[in-house]
């Protein structure tokens, strides 16, 4: 039992704020992403600086309390929390600096990818990321990484230089090329394991208006949208990154009354080369595939198109997801699909299959911790709901989803979209790194201090 000197004196101590179950803001604070997930921790450390974060891993540490690292709080799973332990909350620490003459970004670790997109925009530079602004830059980075820049810049993590770690025994390192090279290999592709990153150093490309949107079809024309596209994706320019989505064309605005909740097959596009070339790179999909129902492509600046799925996805509603690399899309796969999409439990309920080709794969698998560099996209279905009642639909469906297509995909799954699945899934991800990210993690963590997380045991 902790006694409350103790804990005093640690809040004293914090620049940031510590929040208990008897404060007000408590509910509030202890509150996740993905409602589905209802974590009580014993308290939760809103850290200001790096010197909180540091006061805050002695403490943890010291009072053997379970300790959880919150970034953006947007994991699946909840992994950003615990239940009677400590949250190291990073929201405070969302300070982003660019350098415009070196197209690199600083950036703190409580940011969420749209606060990383706003600053860089203002220099016409972007940072390789995901495609929902309010997920946090953390947890994303540190699990890999893929959007609309991946085929053209490469995973988040293959633009990361360097990141500011506090270890389990409170020492702060910077980690890069240079510097502790066997933690700066691990903490890309690695989650959470090895330390509290307090910052990242990433590089930014030229990056400002682009061309991109959904363009929607009938659900029925989705066979011949994914087999066209299968073929298409390895021979289109990495200018152009268009992505599967697969779901129902949901209630308000910007969708006309009369298509709201048809069942629909989409390709979301982002085209990033010269804009007077944008319309030429998109005719291919506009005019060998049968005429959409919706299209909703064009220009805008990069944030905006980052931030499209942003209102149709506001914190608190019920996630439940199932995902895998895939390498190659058969027809039975595809038929698959809209099986499955033909019984989806909820408006908002997905599929998305996101290439990780071009850029990605030109970095080798031992290269980073990042195995999986042979498999062409990263396949999630996300059973999504505001009412907590359809919880257990949305989980039967995602599963039964899943275990139709898993057969025709590769073992692992990208694990910023896994659930908690058990080491089997997470050796079958990292593949033959695993073994190199046990020797770290035995280095680093040798008492596996931070294990809130897709967890490598020490060797
Ligand atoms: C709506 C939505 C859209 C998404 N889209 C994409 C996408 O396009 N591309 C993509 O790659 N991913 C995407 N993701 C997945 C996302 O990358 C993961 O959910 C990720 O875990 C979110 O990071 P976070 O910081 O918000 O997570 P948190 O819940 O805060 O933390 C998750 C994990 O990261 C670790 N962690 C967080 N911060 C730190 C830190 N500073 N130091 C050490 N460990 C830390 C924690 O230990 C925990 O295990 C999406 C998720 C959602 C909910």
């Amino acid at each position: 039992m902790l006694n409350t000197t103790t804990i005093d004196k640690f809040k004293a101590g914090l620049r940031g704020e510590l929040i208990q179950r008897s404060d007000p803001q408590y509910e509030e604070a202890r509150k996740l992403y993905n409602a589905m997930i209802d974590k009580k921790p014993l308290m939760i450390a809103r850290c200001a600086d790096v010197a909180d974060v540091i006061s805050a891993v002695h403490f943890g540490r010291e009072n053997n309390l379970l300790t959880a690292i919150r970034g953006g709080g947007h994991n699946g799973p909840g992994l950003g929390s615990c239940d009677d332990g400590l949250v190291i909350d990073l929201s405070l620490m969302n300070g982003v600096r660019v350098d415009p003459k070196n197209h690199t970004v600083r950036v703190e670790a409580g940011c969420t990818q749209g606060q990383v997109d706003h600053a860089a925009h203002a220099f016409g530079l972007a940072v390789p990321a995901g495609v929902v602004s309010s997920t946090g830059i953390a947890g994303l980075t540190l699990g890999g990484g893929h959007g609309y820049l991946a085929r053209k810049f490469g995973l988040t993590i293959d633009n990361l230089l360097e990141a500011d770690v506090v270890l389990a025994d409170g020492s702060l390192v910077t980690a890069s090329a240079t510097q502790h090279p066997d933690l700066f290999w691990a903490l890309r592709g690695g989650g959470g394991n090895f330390g509290v990153v307090t910052s990242f150093l990433y590089k930014a490309h030229p990056v400002s208006m682009v061309y991109g949107g959904p363009i929607f079809w009938e659900l029925n024309d989705a066979p011949k949208v994914m087999k066209w596209y299968r073929e298409f994706l390895p021979k289109a320019s990495v200018d152009l990154s268009p992505f599967v989505h697969l779901g129902t064309i949901p209630a308000g605005e910007p969708f006309p009354e009369n298509l709201r909740g048809k069942k629909t097959c989409a390709l979301v596009i982002c085209y990033t080369g010269p804009m007077e070339k944008a319309e030429e790179a998109v005719k291919p999909i506009r005019q060998q595939l049968p005429p959409p129902m919706l299209d909703l492509a064009g220009p805008l600046p990069f944030p905006a198109l980052q931030g499209l799925f942003d209102p149709l996805l506001p914190k608190g509603m019920q996630w439940y997801w199932k995902a895998d690399f895939v390498r190659d899309l058969p027809d039975r796969a595809i038929e698959l699909h809209v099986e499955h999409m033909n019984k989806v439990p909820s408006e908002l309920s997905i599929a998305h299959i996101y290439p990780i080709d071009g850029a990605v794969h030109k970095v080798g698998r031992q290269d980073t911790a990042w195995n999986c560099r042979d498999a062409t996209w990263s396949m999630v279905i996300c059973g999504i709901d505001p009412n907590p009642a359809n919880a257990q639909a949305l989980k039967t469906w995602a599963w039964e989803y899943w275990e139709a297509l898993h057969p025709y995909n590769l073992k692992g799954a990208y694990l910023n979209f896994m659930m908690e699945e058990g080491e089997e899934r997470i050796r079958a991800t990292y593949g033959d790194n695993y073994g190199r990210l046990a020797a770290v993690k035995t280095k680093y963590d040798p008492a596996n201090f931070f294990r809130v997380n897709q967890n490598i045991k020490p060797a």
